[in-house]
């Protein structure tokens, strides 16, 4: 794996192996690797040539009160993780390298960037879009890999990818959770032991929804209701938001029946965590069949 740290470099490359009619696909990362990461790189390894990761704490994605100085970074470590998944490119460059002095331009996904985290991490999307076109402009990927874990921020850079016609293809990968359910996060190390065991809300949250929904509920406030039990018996846990959103507008919806992103983000101990799930209307009880 060779490591690259600068624009001019990752261009060279790319012309190279463009001229061998290399197919190209590109994995976005903070670093502070898990399972989740390497999944993205495991799929990007199965469907194209080469696979280019990043590494970069992107600093607008960052709030004035958030986790920037301390997010954690670990690049030996990843590089081992990444090198031994068959990375072939990765792409870590400096701060001034991403976002010169005096940059001023920015991308934004507007209306979309303003709900869910963007609503109480105002800044955040417009952060995160702006440099991921900047990866999109300086890599030119065939594909690109992102996590449904961020389900936000998948619906964010799909309009991003067909206004701003971005020639790639987004592919979005399964959420990676660890044993008990709890979806792998970098954040997921600032967590005590007693928050871990807290840290389990959103996702029982999320999984009392979808027993509700295989059941034949598919009233959003009644599916709501039927989580948010979970957080009432957890008061030291946070909740910013437990949503039903439409997983491509991100507006609420009032009900499931064609299909449902259920949100949720919570403040445990130091963390911020999110988690979310995919309701697809073929998981839906059709009418007049019984629930399971
Ligand atoms: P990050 O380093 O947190 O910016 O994440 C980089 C990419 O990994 C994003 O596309 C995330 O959605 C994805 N990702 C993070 N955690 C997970 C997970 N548990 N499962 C799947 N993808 C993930």
């Amino acid at each position: 794996m060779r490591v690259l740290r600068t624009i001019a470099e990752v261009r060279t490359a790319v012309a190279g192996l463009r001229a061998q009619r290399r197919t190209i696909g590109l994995v976005p990362t903070m670093g502070a690797l898990h399972e989740g990461h390497l999944s993205l790189v495991r799929a990007a390894r199965s469907r194209c040539d080469e696979v280019i990761a990043t590494i970069f704490v992107n600093p607008l994605q960052f709030g004035p009160n958030e986790d920037f100085s301390k997010y954690p970074r670990t690049f030996d470590n990843d590089c081992r993780l990444f090198e031994a998944e068959g990375v072939d490119l990765l792409f870590a460059p400096e701060t001034a390298e991403m976002v010169p002095p005096g940059a001023t331009t920015i991308v934004e996904v507007q209306q979309l960037q303003d709900r869910l985290d963007g609503a109480s991490r105002p800044g955040h999307f417009r952060g995160v879009t702006t440099i991921v076109a900047k990866l999109f402009h300086i890599v030119g990927p065939d594909q690109a890999f992102f996590g449904q874990k961020d389900a936000a921020q998948v619906a964010i850079l799909r309009r991003m990818v067909r206004d701003l016609n971005f020639p790639l293809e987004l592919v979005v990968c399964p959420i990676v959770r660890e044993l008990d359910g709890l979806a792998m996060s970098s954040r997921n190390r600032y967590l005590s032991p007693e928050d871990r065991e807290r840290a389990l809300v959103l996702f029982c949250a999320l999984l009392k929804v979808q027993e509700r929904v295989a059941a034949g509920i598919s009233d959003s406030a009644a599916l709501l209701d039927a989580g948010l039990t979970f957080f009432a018996e957890e008061p030291s846990v946070r909740l910013d938001y437990f949503r039903i959103v439409d997983p491509d507008t991100l507006e609420d919806l009032p009900d499931v029946r064609r299909g449902a992103l259920i949100a949720v983000a919570a403040w445990v101990g130091p963390a911020r965590l999110i988690d979310n799930l995919l309701v697809q209307p073929s998981q839906l009880v059709q009418p007049g069949l019984a629930a399971p």
